[in-house]
Parts: structure tokens; sequence; C-alpha cells
């Protein structure tokens, strides 16, 4: 058994401290685990990958602060409209990803729609002001011969082609 001091490194090791959910590199191993599961269970899963956009711009009006209440609200938001059997992590500055396991990529897609849906309605009063944003969700399923790699570029693929395409939508990538 671990001792208190073992278990909150293990913690620190894994959380991300502003927004206490899992980080990148407790996401990969996540990720390295649900590929090795579905591969031996002929499983599937999926993965969306969701980039804040124009974040740069709530820190320039309001202050970085205030883009850091921001990402708090948005993880505990996204947090409480998945299911337990779900995994959000925090995998950059501003930048989530969800694992979706035993989910195909057309159930992945209706997540990543009503999650978009949910953050453009999530407002951050400060000072008055409504502060809202919205998300680009890149979406991609599970192949029998992918790596953590390949899964996650598809994923990041799409996500830059949501952007690059008008932002604020969800774009699927077999
Ligand atoms: P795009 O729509 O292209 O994604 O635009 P963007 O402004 O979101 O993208 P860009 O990559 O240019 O900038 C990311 C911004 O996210 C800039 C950075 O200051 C902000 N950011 C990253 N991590 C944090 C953080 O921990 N706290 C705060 N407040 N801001 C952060
Ligand atoms: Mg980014
Ligand atoms: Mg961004």
């Amino acid at each position: 058994t671990n001792t208190r001091v073992e278990t909150e490194l293990q913690e620190i090791t894994n959380i991300d401290s502003l927004t206490s959910l899992l980080n990148r590199r407790a996401f990969l191993k996540k990720d390295d685990q649900e590929i090795s599961r579905a591969k031996r269970y002929k499983q599937t899963f999926s993965l969306l990958m969701i980039d804040i956009d124009h974040f740069k711009n709530i820190n320039d009006t309001f202050g970085h602060p205030v883009g850091d209440k921001y990402l708090a609200l948005f993880a505990e938001k996204v947090s409480k409209s998945i299911r337990d059997s779900d995994y959000l992590a925090r995998v950059g500055g501003e930048e989530f990803s969800i694992l979706l396991p035993q989910v195909s990529l057309q159930e992945a897609g209706i997540v990543a729609e009503n999650t978009r849906k949910l953050i453009s309605n999530t407002h951050l009063v400060h000072k008055s002001t409504d502060i809202a944003v919205t998300i680009s969700i890149g979406v991609t399923e599970f192949k029998q011969n992918d790596d953590i790699s390949t899964i996650i570029t598809r994923a990041d693929r799409a996500m830059y082609e949501a952007k690059e395409t008008g932002r604020n939508k969800v774009v699927l990538s077999k």
C-alpha cells in the first residue's frame, strides 16, 4: 500500500492543478490502455480533440487570471456533462480531449455536438460582462491497426479542419 506522500505525488503527476482534470501524461496512458483493450477484445472507442477558439482574445481583453477562471469553468461544465466511464483531460493550455470507451464515430459526433452547444451557452460573468467562447472539435474512432500517434494525429487533423473551415464546429474523421 502507498504512503500518503506517495498518493499525493501520484495525484500531482497525473492531475492538472488548474482544472483538476487528468493531465496530458495521464491521458496518454489511458489512451494506450484503451488501445490495448480495444485490440484484445475487438472493441471500439472514440477520441475528441477540443481547442478553444481565439482564446488569446480572452486573455488580452480580460487578463490571464480571468482566462484561468474560464478554463476551470469549462472543465467543470464538460465534466458534468459526460458519463462516469468517459475520460476528460486537459492536454494543452486551452486544449482538451475526451476518450469515449465503446463509443462509435457516429455516437461520438453527437457527444461532440452537444459539448459544442453546451460551451456556446456557458458564460463566465466578470464585472457584469458575460464572457463566452466557442470550441472546435475533431472526432475520430479507433481502427484495429492504430497506435497512440496515429489516432491522435487523426483527431488533431479533424480539429484543425474545423478551425480552418470556420471554427465553432465539429469535424469527424474516419
Ligand atoms: P485558435 O482559434 O486558432 O485556437 O486561437 P487561440 O487564440 O485559441 O490560439 P493560440 O494558440 O494563438 O493561443 C492560445 C492561447 O491560449 C494563448 C494563451 O495565452 C492561452 N492559454 C494557454 N494556456 C493558458 C492558461 O493556462 N491560462 C490562460 N489564461 N490562458 C492560456
Ligand atoms: Mg490551441
Ligand atoms: Mg485555441
